[in-house]
């Protein structure tokens, strides 16, 4: 018997979840902060902080953008708006960023759980590339790697590189403090993004 055929009832009972958090919950409704804030990585002055309230579950949940591939404006970009491009894979650079980033998409479309095995190896590699062409910038301490699919149905990976020695950006906080850091001028994002492609280039098969 396999592990499947053992738990065939295996779900997430996910009012019940709500149901014990709210239940944790103060009597303004709000559950206690956790050690989160204490963290010297953490963005915020923890005075005043609250969580918020959770919400109903919305199910069925409202479509991302771009799940159809008829009408995925992902697909339809041409490949002159991305920085790098080969035969499976495009790598895009925002205009403007506080902190280089760059995001690498699947040219065919599909999301994460629709790649087949060859295709899903393939995207092992380029993540790897993407990451060393990133990490090679001087002034690049960390790059980290994001997946995150809850707006958008065509696979795309965001890589954030952490300047080095700015440690109160480490790990899971980094992306808060990004939304709030000011714009990387644009000739210094220019340069690097230029390096990201030539290495990129360099590592083509
Ligand atoms: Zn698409």
């Amino acid at each position: 018997m396999t592990d499947l055929q053992r738990h065939p009832a295996a779900a997430l009972d996910v009012p019940a979840l709500v149901a014990r958090a709210r239940a944790a919950a103060g009597p303004d409704g709000s559950l206690p902060v956790g050690d989160v804030v204490t963290w010297d990585t953490f963005p915020f002055e923890p005075d005043g902080l609250r969580l918020r309230e959770l919400d109903d579950p919305v199910v069925p949940e409202p479509q991302r953008s771009d799940e159809d591939a008829g009408t995925c404006a992902r697909c339809a970009r041409p490949d002159e708006r991305f920085a790098w491009t080969d035969d499976a894979w495009r790598v895009s650079a925002p205009d403007s960023v506080s902190v280089p980033s760059v995001i690498l998409d699947r040219r065919a479309h599909g999301d994460l759980g629709d790649l087949d095995d060859e295709a899903a190896a393939d995207l092992g590699r380029m993540i790897v590339r993407v990451e060393r062409a990133l990490a090679a910038v001087p002034g690049v301490g960390r790059v980290h790697v994001q997946r995150w699919g809850d707006g958008n149905g065509h696979l795309h990976v965001f890589f954030s590189a952490r300047p080095a020695g700015m440690l109160q950006l480490r790990g899971l906080v980094m992306p808060l403090w990004t939304l709030h850091l000011p714009a990387l001028p644009d000739d210094e994002w220019a340069a690097i993004v230029a390096s990201v492609v030539a290495r990129l280039d360099a590592g083509r098969t």
